[in-house]
């Protein structure tokens, strides 16, 4: 089996024919009529790479299998919530369940006490918690929570993080936006995004500035625990550790967005990872085991500022939904396992450490960043990437010709290179070396002379 070392690289084997997309292509065409782009979240259109978008049938495990009947091995996983990859067992089978007793009531259950207290016993950084139907409401509650809490009306996001699709954090995000190069949204009022600063991350300096000339108004600063929306841009222990610390004496929340570092990077998401203490914590993605589940959660005292005990209203029809419930109890009680995330990550290390062995020895301009089980191919020569700026757009059209490579080759990346990959627990060590190998033959075709 490829070691990823030297004497055993594989040979250019050249660019495979395309895979057949004709049932996409169709399905595509119908969508198109229905939907804008044919889509209902915008990265899925395939816009920033080739071809029509793939119409996905099933998965399982760590596979997928599109309209025409073609195999991959799925490195999207939803975006991120699929960390035991497609369709387990154990949450289909407890998801079945509570079905049985009906899909949605508008009042409490039981359920609900479980996974918040599955949560609430194994993570130090929340006394009291909300669920809501998606992270971008779980953010946006949270800024609403920080403006109430504190009396003042500014925020402070950075470039190059995204927050969900809320009106004041669409300045300046990442992820789909980037891709389609455009700072921010139609729609959103000018006077809305006034209310939000975007600084660069990774900038003390900058930091530092902003606080100078909004002193006193600052309601929240919000940060992804690990931005992982626009490339993947980890911050060094000593900026998190200033970002507190101002927050701290200008008496302006932390909210640290951990949609998808939530229970990716350990139970405890980069809250845990650096040993900080946000004020504030939004979760999304895994919580909900692939259903629609968002969270967002603080101290006992913050939280009590929460309609009905306070006066921030905030509501929701399926909040708390049984089904949705079930999927997150069944998959964090597998993710609480002993050695759960210790396995996960060493896999995800290997994997990534592989490629990146094969690529130094090949003098390519490619590095793979990677934390936990979220890497990031970047084409680039730099060491280490720590901001939206440092990310050269061009490098984009080499992500292109290799996420065509890998389709054909049966792996399936995010159809965008800003975007980050996911090893699951179902990806075992021979569908890793067999991604590998096919990343490896995209790579020589990529930098093909
Ligand atoms: C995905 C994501 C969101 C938005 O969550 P949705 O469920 O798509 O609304 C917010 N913040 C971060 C960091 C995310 O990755």
């Amino acid at each position: 089996m490829f070691s990823g070392n030297e004497g055993d690289m594989p040979v250019n084997t050249g660019s495979k024919p395309d895979i057949s997309r004709e049932k996409s292509k169709e399905l595509y065409e119908k969508a198109k009529t229905y939907f804008p782009g044919g889509v209902n979240s915008p990265v899925r259109a395939f816009k920033s790479v080739y071809g029509t978008p793939l119409f996905i049938q099933k998965g399982d495990g760590c596979f997928v299998w599109d309209a025409d009947g073609n195999q991959f091995i799925d490195f999207c996983g939803s975006w991120g919530p699929l960390i035991l990859g497609h369709n387990p067992p154990k949450v289909r089978e407890k998801v079945i369940e509570t079905m049985q007793n009906g899909m949605s009531f508008g009042a409490p259950t039981a359920l609900e006490n479980e996974l918040a207290e599955l949560i609430i016993k194994n993570n130090k950084h929340v006394e009291k918690i909300r669920f809501t139907s998606s992270g971008t409401e779980a953010v946006m509650s949270a800024i609403r929570l920080a403006r109430g809490y504190t009396k003042r009306d500014k925020i402070l996001k950075f470039e190059g993080c995204y927050h969900g699709h809320s009106d004041s954090l669409l300045v300046k995000a990442g992820s789909g936006l980037v891709t389609f190069g455009e700072t921010s949204s139609l729609g959103v009022p000018k006077s809305f995004a006034e209310e939000t600063i975007v600084i660069p991350l990774n900038d003390t300096e900058a930091l530092t500035q902003a606080f100078a000339q909004f002193k006193d108004q600052l309601a929240a600063v919000i940060i992804e625990g690990i931005p992982a929306n626009n490339g993947l841009l980890i911050q060094d222990p000593a900026y998190i550790e200033f970002l507190q610390k101002i927050c701290k004496d200008n008496g302006t929340l932390l909210i640290f967005d951990e949609v998808i570092t939530g229970f990716r990077l350990g139970f405890e998401g980069a809250a845990g990872y650096y040993n900080a203490k946000p004020d504030i914590v939004t979760y999304g993605k895994i919580l909900g085991g692939g259903l629609p589940v968002g969270m967002y959660g603080a101290s006992a005292e913050i939280m009590g500022h929460i309609s009905p005990d306070g006066g921030v209203y905030q509501a929701g029809t399926l909040s708390g939904n049984p089904v949705a419930m079930s999927a997150g109890i069944a998959q964090l009680t597998e993710l609480l396992k002993s050695g759960f995330y210790k396995e996960l990550n060493a896999k995800a290390t290997e994997f990534a450490e592989g490629i990146q062995r094969f690529a130094t020895a090949r003098s390519y301009k490619f590095k793979v960043f990677h934390v936990g089980s979220i890497f990031w191919f970047a084409f680039t020569d730099k060491d280490k990437i720590q901001c939206a700026e440092d990310i050269d757009p061009a490098s984009m059209e080499k992500f292109k010709v290799m996420h065509r490579e890998l389709l054909n080759r049966g792996i399936y990346l995010g159809p965008s290179g800003y975007e980050v990959g996911f090893v699951s627990a179902a990806h075992t060590k021979i569908e890793l070396e067999k991604a590998k190998r096919a990343i490896l033959e995209a790579l020589d075709i990529v930098f093909r002379k």
